[in-house]
Parts: C-alpha cells; sequence; structure tokens
C-alpha cells in the first residue's frame, strides 16, 4: 500500500500519487501514459496529472497493483476495485499485473488460446489473480523469457499444474523446470508456439513466437516511444552484446514475424509485420555501433 508519509513531492496536487520508494522500473509508466511520468530531478515516477475520466481511473487503478514497491495509491480509497488485473489486451493476451520486486518490475502475461493456456514469464504470488486465472481456463504452459523474470512462475505453475519451460543456460534461476530449451535451434513447445534462443541480454533469454502474430520478448527485444523505433537493451545487456546482435539477426532470417511485441521491461507496441520486421532489420544494422 503506498505511504502517505513518503508522497513525492513533485507529484500533481490531488487525491493519487506516487511514494518515494519508487525503484524506477517504468512499469506504471506504461500502463499510465499521460498520467504519470519520470520526474526528472530523480528519475522516479509521479502523477504529471491526475486521472479526470472513468478510462484514466482505471489506468491508475492498474498502476497501483503493476507497481512492485506498491508506491502507486490514493489518499482515502486504498482498496483496487475487482477486476483490474488480468487485463485484456486482445487476441488472448491478459497482462497479469501484480509485478514482482524481484524482477525488477516486469510485466507478465497469460494468453488464452485454443489448446494451451500459456502464461509468459511471471508476476508476484497473489491469491487475487487465482479465481481469474481459473476463470479464462487456467495455465497449461509456462515460457520463461530469461532468468531475471521468474518471479513466482513455480507458485503458479504447481498451483494449475502447468509445465515449464526456461533454456538450459538460465535453469539456475527455475530448478523446477520441466523442459529445457536447449542450445540456439527454435523449439516448438506445442502447437503453434515457439521458443526462439536469443542469448544476449541472458545467455539462456528467449523470445517466446505464439500463434504466427504474438512476440514476448522478456528483455531482449522492446518498443521506443521516444524515438519510434524497436531497441534492445545495451547498458541492460548482462551477457554478450555481440551475442545478442547476432541473435536477433539470426530472428530476422528466420522468417517469423510479429505484429505485436509484448515485453517484460520496456514498451510493448503493436504496428504490421512489415513495419516491424524492416524495425528490426533496422535495429540489427545500428548494434554494432552501440558496442
Ligand atoms: S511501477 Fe512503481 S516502482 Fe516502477 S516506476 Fe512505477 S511507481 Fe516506480
Amino acid at each position: 500500500m503506498a505511504r502517505r508519509d513518503l508522497r513525492h513531492p513533485a507529484g500533481v496536487d490531488g487525491p493519487w500519487f506516487v511514494d518515494d520508494r519508487c525503484i524506477d522500473c517504468d512499469a506504471a509508466r506504461q500502463v499510465a501514459p499521460g498520467l504519470i511520468a519520470r520526474n526528472p530531478g530523480d528519475g522516479v515516477s509521479v502523477f504529471t496529472r491526475q486521472p479526470a475520466t472513468d478510462d484514466e481511473i482505471a489506468m491508475a487503478w492498474r498502476a497501483v497493483l503493476v507497481c512492485p514497491t506498491r508506491s502507486v495509491g490514493h489518499e482515502t480509497i486504498r482498496q483496487p476495485p475487482p477486476g483490474v488485473f488480468p487485463h485484456d489486451l486482445g487476441d488472448g493476451v491478459h497482462r497479469l499485473g501484480f509485478n514482482a520486486e524481484s524482477s525488477f518490475g516486469a510485466h507478465s502475461y497469460l494468453v488464452v488460446r485454443d489448446g494451451a493456456n500459456l502464461m509468459v514469464d511471471a508476476p508476484r504470488w497473489t491469491r487475487q489473480l487465482l479465481d481469474p486465472i481459473e476463470a479464462l481456463g487456467g495455465i497449461d504452459l509456462v515460457l520463461l523469457t530469461h532468468r531475471d523474470d521468474v518471479a513466482d512462475a513455480d507458485r503458479y505453475a504447481e498451483r494449475f499444474g502447468a509445465s515449464v519451460w526456461i533454456h538450459e543456460d538460465d535453469r539456475s534461476a527455475a530448478p523446477y523446470a520441466t523442459d529445457l530449451v536447449r542450445g540456439t535451434d527454435p523449439v516448438e513447445v506445442t502447437a503453434g508456439v515457439t521458443g526462439f534462443p536469443v542469448p544476449g541480454h541472458t545467455e539462456g533469454s528467449v523470445l517466446w513466437h505464439v500463434d504466427g502474430h504474438l512476440l514476448f520478448s522478456g528483455d531482449s527485444l522492446a518498443w521506443d516511444p521516444a524515438r519510434e523505433r524497436l531497441l534492445a537493451f545495451r547498458r541492460a545487456c548482462w551477457y554478450s552484446w555481440d551475442a545478442q546482435t547476432d541473435s536477433l539477426a539470426r530472428f530476422v532470417r528466420s522468417g517469423l514475424r510479429f505484429d505485436r511485441l509484448f515485453c517484460g521491461h520496456g514498451w510493448s507496441h503493436d504496428a504490421s509485420a512489415e513495419i516491424l520486421h524492416d524495425q528490426l532489420v533496422d535495429l540489427v544494422a545500428r548494434m554494432p555501433a552501440q558496442r
């Protein structure tokens, strides 16, 4: 619960606020754009405008429940309304919220689909998600993009009887995994779901390509809204920038296309498959200069 006594003074006047325990993970800003922004003074989040419409109030509540440090809140309404998460993003994809501090606020997703429901990375454990996930058909497969964003995947997998996939090179973060992606060859883990290894951000990073057009990138690829282009996180590349460049180039050559990008950290984005393909080609061409 956000601490009123720690309210950040740079926030705009009004009942909604962010406290100064914010760790600058960016998640709240991504679910409440136009309301919450980065304070230039210290880099933490603040409300720059109070929500005015029902849609904006819903965005503010999403910010409350994505925040890993529970830093977003309302002065007097302390309990969120029901049904804030999972948030339906279309095409069966739901943002799960309840981002974990252990994953530095990474987003996670439930994909409801014929055949097998997917959880991509995991939120912090909360009973508030159990009934809604059950109502959406539960979880068949937990797909981990890399070692940093596993959060409480083990508890969700156990609760729903799901199998868990991670790359063998990041397996130490999820020793409970039931199945491993190996090497750099893509693997179809169930019909329509391909794990594409992309060593770089971590040695065992994987892109999960779903139903021909959805791409879950973990921390290997994101959208840069300021420059309106795809990006890879140079300063958050823990294993090898050269390997990440080669990995994304291999993905370009693979023929796998996507028109919806869902990230762990960073901004998700929709565009035509042709535009995102061209964007990815441009990114791969820029990356060597960032060595
Ligand atoms: S989600 Fe919370 S910790 Fe992350 S930037 Fe927003 S307010 Fe800060």
